[in-house]
């Protein structure tokens, strides 16, 4: 875990603009032509941190914890994923034209979407810096589906349902403002942002979801400038590999360039082997997931109990 604050640090300190993980990229591109790429890639946003800004970051990295998928964890028998069983189309044109930004001040991202290597696993929102307390507004119109605690992840954290048939997911809240079934406005006050759940600093989890598949938010919005890049958000299922709750191995697998080297050391191991190498934060449910297999398979195959405590480092059979 140090190697990459070291690396990091190196790369300031030599004046670099640095890409942590296979979150970010940095585009010089035009906004159009970077739009466009987002859009074809679903992945992230131009991102240029300034250099304070860095510092920030570097001391979140170390801390970031994985954020339960809280479409398939921590969800309660009155708010399954309602979308579990649906057929999804595979494209559709998602009218974002009556937006409100979530927050006023969400003008830096600290942690993007995207798949985590440290962790194994999909960040499925965007992290946006935030003072306590500071307000958290609908991002467009609807209805609140569901105001939940996740303490193991979201902390506080608010569903809101929209006409334009997106989802968004707010975490980290210190107080839901909203109650369920509750109709909302674009831009009405919803919650006050936090550091609740598995978080070390005010921050906002902002999650934009279309049944259920995690669309990058910063896709569709222009944070940094507190607008979005477009009108239509073109939603391609294809871009995604195993859908609502994929694989990040399968992300990998078939996505070309960095990401896949920066991979291969961990597809490896837990890919076509039978061994998996527990990292921090992991917990016997999520290395089951993300391997296919099962809590009760994993203690078999190991010889523990599914309350024995993982140390990162220990190898696990998963086959
Ligand atoms: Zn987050």
């Amino acid at each position: 875990m140090m190697n990459i604050k070291k690396i990091l640090t190196a790369a300031l300190a030599m004046g670099f603009a640095f890409l942590p993980a296979a979150a970010q990229t940095k585009s010089t591109s035009p906004h159009s032509a970077a739009h466009k790429n987002l859009l074809a890639k679903q992945s992230t946003a131009k991102d240029q941190i300034k250099l304070t800004e860095h510092n920030t970051f570097l001391d979140l990295i170390d801390d970031i914890e994985p954020e339960p998928d809280i479409y398939t964890e921590g969800w309660n028998s009155k708010s399954v994923n309602p979308f579990k069983a649906a057929d999804v189309p595979n494209t559709a044109l998602i009218d974002v034209t009556g937006y409100a930004m979530p927050c006023k001040t969400a003008d830096r991202v600290t942690s993007n979407y995207g798949y985590r290597a440290r962790f194994g696993r999909m960040h499925k929102g965007i992290d946006l810096h935030i003072r306590n307390n500071d307000t958290i507004y609908a991002a467009f119109d609807g209805k609140v589906r569901l105001t939940a605690y996740e303490g193991k992840g979201y902390g506080n954290y608010v569903i809101i349902r929209h006409p334009n048939d997106l989802e968004t997911v707010y975490g980290h809240l210190n107080k839901a403002l909203v109650k369920p079934e509750q109709v909302v406005k674009a831009g009405d006050p919803i919650a006050l942002g936090g550091s609740t759940g598995r978080s070390t600093g005010p921050h906002l989890h902002f999650e934009t979801r279309y049944m259920g598949y995690a669309i990058n938010p910063a896709a569709i919005f222009d944070f940094p400038n507190l607008t979005t890049h477009t009108d239509t958000y073109a939603f391609d299922k294809s871009s995604y590999t195993q859908g609502r709750n994929y694989d990040p191995r399968r992300v990998t697998s078939s996505t070309k360039g960095s990401r896949k080297s920066k991979k291969s050391k961990a597809s490896a191991s837990s890919g076509k082997g039978s061994s998996h190498e527990v990292k921090k934060g992991e917990t016997l449910s999520s290395i089951a997931k993300r391997n296919g297999t099962t809590v009760a398979a994993l203690t078999k195959l190991n010889g523990i109990s599914k309350n024995s405590t993982l140390r990162p480092g220990q190898k696990l059979k998963v086959k």
